[in-house]
């Protein structure tokens, strides 16, 4: 039998800060976008939330190189997402963006061979090609009208800039010592490792209405229910597990596959099926490419990552059941821009 496709696991880890550059092509959670071309970023426009027009924050980026094609020899998936909870709707994706950049592995920006892994003085990154915003690392078309000296995408941001050091250092004309790495605006930063999942498909053998009961009935006595369930009598028992709704038996299915790795933040499995958290909203149709072409499944984001995003708050922060990331399936010519990709966010309600 033919080795069944395997899902590769995304888990954080901590890591040196200047191991995030783009010269080494990361994956990672938060800080700044490690962009990959380093011009034509997503403009401020780009990047606004399209519930409440503010900048949206850089959440993750996943470096998946299609080495196959010359172009794709490096590519690299953003998504940003805005962090008031406000524009948080259930199965909206309203508040995300998702973009690709790729580029060959000769380019006009990197060296063709692996960077070394030491700090560097003059780190290759797009503030070398465009004015950034101090902040958050994104465009910054706006500049400090004093001092001229810095750039910000937005007034929100240059108002952060100044309460966390600028307002010292911007008359004074001495060297601006804000720690840049502590604005609350930026999610923690952190590495995206990954890790081929060891999951044995017979654990998912189509089992009888009797078998699948009896399952039910001890997901009941473990989970939350444990109280109102450990005295119940079997009858009762099953009696419930004959009421599960489709939507409680997907959660049952995508808690028990990620019990398998319970640290899990991601999964990546291109050209296949999302491990959906609901059986419903799945999306009618996923909008093609602007090139044409279909877009496919690559990979999604588990609920698992808000944890190490310090906004866990559950009701008063963003969330979600499970990101779906689509991508162009021809991964299309895009030079040096940043190209739109779709995202479906599915949650439980
Ligand atoms: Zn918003
Ligand atoms: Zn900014
Ligand atoms: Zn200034
Ligand atoms: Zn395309």
């Amino acid at each position: 039998m033919a080795a069944p496709m395997q899902v590769e696991l995304g888990f954080v880890e901590n890591v040196e800060e200047f191991l995030l550059k783009s010269r080494f092509f990361p994956s990672k959670l938060g800080g700044r976008p490690a962009w990959l071309a380093l011009e034509s970023l997503p403009t401020t426009e780009e990047l606004s939330c399209c519930e409440c027009s503010q900048p949206t924050s850089f959440l993750l980026q996943i470096s998946s190189p299609m080495p196959q094609k010359l172009e794709t020899f490096h590519r690299t998936i953003f998504i940003f997402v805005c962090s008031n909870p406000n524009c948080c709707k259930p199965n909206s994706n309203k508040n995300f963006h998702v973009f690709r950049s790729q580029l060959p592995r000769e380019n006009k920006f990197y060296s063709t061979e692996p960077a070394p892994e030491i700090p560097e003085e003059n780190e290759v990154d797009a503030s070398k090609c465009n004015k950034l915003c101090v902040v958050c690392g994104c465009l910054g078309p706006k500049t400090c009208s004093k001092c001229h000296k810095v750039n910000y995408c937005c007034k929100g941001h240059q108002a952060l800039h100044w309460k966390k050091g600028h307002k010292a250092s911007c008359s004074s004309g001495k060297d601006d010592n804000t720690d840049l790495s502590k604005f609350e605006c930026l999610f923690p930063e952190m590495e995206i490792v990954t890790e081929t999942e060891n999951y044995q498909p017979e654990d998912e053998v189509e089992k009888t209405d009797k078998e699948k009961m009896k399952e039910y009935a001890e997901y009941l006595k473990t989970e939350n229910m444990s109280q109102t369930c450990g005295e119940m009598p079997e009858a009762e028992l099953q009696k419930m597990a004959s009421k599960e709704s489709e939507n409680d038996k997907q959660l049952r299915k995508f808690k028990k596959r990620i019990s398998l790795e319970p640290e899990q933040v991601l999964r990546y499995d291109k050209g296949q099926e999302p491990l959906w958290i609901a059986h419903d909203p799945k999306p009618d149709v996923i909008p093609d490419c602007k090139c044409g072409a279909k877009r496919q499944f690559e990979f999604q984001v588990l609920p698992t990552l808000l944890s190490h995003m310090n906004v866990d708050k559950v009701g008063v922060s963003i969330d979600w059941g499970t990101l779906c990331v689509y991508t162009c399936s021809e991964s299309c010519s895009i030079g040096n821009t940043y190209s739109r990709e779709y995202l479906f966010k599915q949650d439980v309600v």
